[in-house]
């Protein structure tokens, strides 16, 4: 990346994007495009409801943490009618609890034209089973299964294609490892139907357009200018999640997802997740742990990050998405118990990496 730039219309450049292109569709496990936008992971989510739906059509939100919130927060901005399905933080619709909520707002809003999923809810650390919830949606409703899978796309399994997924999203600072900046999207063949479809009260956009980028998507290029220079880390980072292998991808993340779940467990420390993502594991503070991220950070450069708006210093939240191993995690752990003992938390030193250390290992 550090390299002179490249010209996004040279030779040089189609050919990397070809590459990228078809890599994507490995990753999303997808035949259908996988379009490159330059912009955050929001972008795509914008692009998504622009290109798709129409002004005055019913968008079902299935909110449950941060990051769902904005998509209800966006559809309702460009002029839909957003049925917010709420769902306390830290649980999942697909919790059986919960799954009725889902099935009643399809039941009442026959007509809806999407509901949006948070498959890997970042602000909560929770997972959401898309598999059974696309299943659901498309037994009761011709709704458009709309995922947000900007922590879940290369952490968790995420069949686009096989599982009948309509528009998935990600973006390239989370899963794809490479700085901010890139989002991607793909579509199913359904959804890409309704990009086409000209009828006159469609929400405009212009730079966000999906038939642009898709156009210019067959000859491996885009409409405007791209961030050049993230294509090149892209390029890279894709090479390395393709030749680990993407079901290698997803079980490495499970893995290290149950070691350090294990670890801070052992540590006598709950996790606020029900239904746990395998990308962050979220973890409740202990009552003297107001400034325990601090710490981590000042004393040993160990990067955790607290809790957002009503889970402000009640949670931190532990990454594991990404170029990780077996490695980080114990060293996070071992630091966390420093940490933790220095804010007067009593602890067995060692404990917390003992137990990750068996969930890595296998052993009891
Ligand atoms: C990071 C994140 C986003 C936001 O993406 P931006 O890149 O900031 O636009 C949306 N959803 C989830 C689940 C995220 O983790």
């Amino acid at each position: 990346m550090a390299q002179p730039i490249l010209h996004h219309r040279h030779a040089e450049f189609i050919a990397l994007s070809k590459r990228i292109n078809r890599h994507l569709q490995v990753l999303f496990c997808t035949e259908q495009p996988v379009l490159t936008l330059t912009s955050s992971g929001t972008g795509a989510a914008e692009s998504a409801i622009t290109s798709l739906f129409a002004r005055g059509e019913t968008g079902i939100n299935i909110n449950n943490g941060k990051f769902a919130e904005r998509w209800g927060k966006m559809m309702t901005i460009f002029g839909m009618n957003t049925v917010e399905v709420m769902i306390p933080w830290g649980h999942a619709v697909s919790e059986p609890d919960y799954e009725p909520l889902l099935v009643e707002a399809l039941r009442a809003h026959p007509q809806a034209a999407c509901v949006w999923l948070v498959h890997s809810e970042t602000s909560t650390g929770t997972f959401t089973d898309i598999r059974r919830m696309a299943e659901l949606i498309r037994t009761h409703s011709s709704a458009l299964v709309c995922i947000d899978g900007i922590t879940s796309v290369g952490a968790h399994e995420c069949r686009t294609d096989e599982w009948g997924l309509d528009v998935v999203i990600t973006g390239s600072q989370k899963g794809l490892m490479i700085p901010p900046g890139l989002s991607f999207i793909a579509l199913s063949e359904r959804a890409w139907k309704r990009v086409y479809d000209e009828r006159a009260d469609k929400i405009p956009s212009f730079y966000f357009s999906l038939a642009q980028a898709r156009k210019e998507w067959e000859s491996n290029s885009t409409p405007w200018t791209p961030a050049v220079t993230l294509f090149v880390g892209l390029d890279k980072a894709l090479d390395m999640l393709v030749e680990e292998g993407i079901e290698h991808v997803w079980k490495r993340h499970e893995l290290l997802a149950h070691g350090m779940r294990a670890g801070v467990q052992a540590l006598g420390l709950e996790l606020f997740s029900s239904s746990p993502s395998n990308a962050v594991t979220t973890v409740h503070l202990p009552p003297a742990g107001k400034h325990l991220v601090s710490l981590l950070k000042q004393k040993y450069s160990a990067t955790v990050i607290g809790g957002q708006d009503s889970l402000k210093d009640k949670i931190f939240r532990i990454s594991h998405l990404g170029f990780y191993d077996e490695g980080d995690m114990l060293a996070l752990l071992g630091v966390l118990e420093h940490a933790l003992h220095e804010i007067g938390q009593v602890i067995q030193p060692g404990s917390g990496v003992a137990a990750a250390q068996r969930a890595f290992m296998g052993v009891a």
